[in-house]
């Protein structure tokens, strides 16, 4: 490349003019054929012609060969997982049901019977939702072994007394903000940990890991999203303090943008939580720590997603909230006051979201709200009559579709009808949302590695739980677009291919708008480009990749 310009930002991004494709301007709006990057940002966007006429280095001009350009890809939602090399106990049946218990306790056996050390493992439902003494029956499996076991949803622990003491946890431990532990008649620990406090304590097992660990497994994070055409990643950071995450991300150099939600962990009161913002972080190119988040409730799975009735298969239980009412309002209260920190908040049953926003609207107007643009994550309970609200207060949902994949719970019905009977259709709705005017951002809500943002899309248009809040394929791209650089609040720099963006985009393998929906998941980036500087690049475009990285 003969022609290069200086990218603001980070480093050399040649001009580049793409011409003879399909390029995605927007949801109903005309194909373009061609666009032009100068300086990192999309610079034209029209017909063949007048692109061509732009560059001045006919090497610069790259056809496209009628392919389909889609504004880089937005993971609104993922998390890392562990980084720590324990051993893994081989678990049958997963993700549903999942082991029994028996199956659970005999796995962990035979790990521990390899040796000392941690032992990990991986269950389901059916293993979580067993009532029996499981800090007991971990010690008997492997009394010399620390041993975690975690649901793959990421809402439900059981640990052993090896592990509680290796975590330095008594049992005169009080529950920490936000989570607590499960306990015997005696008061003491039963080896159930849940919600802030299981957090807590994988974040301080991981913590003895190097930064190298976390920075190859975001690496190969970021390599795997941008072979897919993703350019943001939304991290919700559960697995690593904040400081400890932008030092591995130094090391790492990831190829695409991140963002940095801090997982909220306060140890005294809750205002303590936005401490992990108090020091200046270091700055890591392309990396941004953007906001706070916090995790309401959990999840229908294990029946605790606060909803309005009972579920339908747990007679008088109906979940619960993790913060008290006064912890709520000192919650909101510390949103306000840090304008700067976006609060992503984890909420998913419909009593918790009119209980999050009947506070909302009691701790300040509307009009303030809509400055903050509180994130809602999941929303899955949010119902008709409470959409209005939702708009009125500025709020973004990032939804899941990936959440839809019909999967039979412990007595083999799908897991959603099991749960809430007759709300399920009306469970996570998509369609209807938009229609009232809120804006949908799409993550995937990957526990560990990243999740195919073209299977997310495919369930997002099929809706299989109810078809008739499916999205049609272009409302899905603009989620997994613009609508996730608007849940960042990143709507003016990039999200959309349009004069002054960024030039964050992807050339896919195939025509998503048009191909069979089976065929969408096998979809591939074959050219990724953040900030005009190529992410990912397969054939036919793979000679621009070390065209483009040299300085
Ligand atoms: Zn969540
Ligand atoms: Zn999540």
């Amino acid at each position: 490349m003969a022609l290069l310009a200086l990218s603001p930002g980070c480093g050399w991004a040649a001009d580049l003019y793409l011409v003879n494709g399909k390029i995605f301007t927007g949801v109903g709006e005309p194909a373009a054929q061609a666009l032009a990057i100068q300086g990192g940002k999309i610079a034209a966007v029209g017909e063949n012609g007048a692109i061509r006429a732009m560059a001045r280095d006919k090497a610069a001009v790259i056809d496209l060969g009628g392919r389909l350009v889609t504004p880089g890809l937005i993971e609104a939602h993922g998390h890392a997982g562990s980084a720590a090399p324990t051993r893994q106990a081989a678990m049958p049946n997963l993700p549903w049901p999942g082991p029994t218990p028996e199956e659970a306790i005999a796995a962990i056996t035979a790990a521990a019977r390899q040796g000392p050390g941690w032992v990990s493992g991986e269950i389901g439902p059916l293993a979580i939702n067993d009532q029996r003494d499981w800090r007991a029956a971990l010690d008997a499996a492997a009394p010399a072994n620390p041993v975690m076991l975690q649901v793959w949803w990421g809402h439900g622990t059981l640990l052993n007394s090896a592990a509680l003491k290796a975590l330095g946890v008594e049992d005169t431990a009080s529950d920490p903000l936000g989570g607590w532990f499960g306990r015997r008649a005696d008061g003491s620990l039963d080896g159930r940990v849940r919600e802030n406090a299981e957090w807590r304590l994988m974040r301080a097992r991981d913590a003895a890991q190097p930064p190298q660990a976390f920075a190859a497994r975001y690496s190969a994070t970021a390599a795997l999203y941008a072979g897919w055409g993703v350019t943001t990643y939304h991290q919700m950071l559960n697995n690593q303090a904040l400081p400890d995450a932008l030092a591995a991300l130094k090391i790492s150099r990831p190829t695409i943008k991140w963002r940095l939600y801090g997982w909220a962990m306060p140890d005294r009161q809750i205002a303590d939580a936005w401490d992990q913002f108090a020091a200046p972080l270091a700055p890591v190119d392309r990396v941004r720590a953007a906001g706070i988040k916090w995790v309401l409730d959990a999840t229908p799975i294990e029946r605790d997603a606060h909803m309005s009735a009972p579920y339908a298969d747990r007679p008088g239980w109906s979940g619960r909230s993790n913060y008290t009412d006064d912890q709520l309002h000192a919650l909101l209260a510390g949103i306000l006051a840090h304008p700067g920190q976006q609060a992503a908040l984890h909420v998913v049953g419909d009593a918790e979201l009119a209980r999050l926003m009947d506070a909302m609207e009691a701790a300040a107007p509307p009009a303030t709200w809509v400055q903050r643009r509180v994130r809602v994550e999941h929303g899955d309970g949010l119902t008709a009559g409470r959409f209005e609200q939702v708009r009125r207060l500025g709020m973004v949902v990032v939804q899941n579709p990936l959440h839809l994949n019909p999967m039979p719970d412990e007595r083999g019905v799908p897991m959603m009808s099991a749960r809430l009977g007759s709300r399920a259709p009306a469970f996570l709705p998509l369609k209807s949302l938009l229609a009232a005017g809120v804006p949908l951002a799409l993550g995937s809500d990957a526990g560990g590695p990243p999740a195919n943002p073209f299977l997310n899309i495919m369930l997002a248009v099929i809706h299989p739980t109810a078809p008739g809040e499916a999205l049609d394929r272009e409302q899905a791209l603009a989620a997994y677009t613009s609508g996730g650089a608007f849940a960042e609040r990143a709507e003016l720099e990039k999200g959309r291919i349009a004069v002054g963006m960024a030039a964050d985009l992807a050339v896919l393998s195939q025509d998503i708008l048009v191909v069979p929906l089976d065929a969408l998941p096998a979809t591939r980036s074959l050219l990724t480009l953040v900030d005009g500087e190529v992410a990912h690049a397969d054939a036919p475009f793979t000679i621009l990749k070390p065209a483009l990285s040299a300085p």
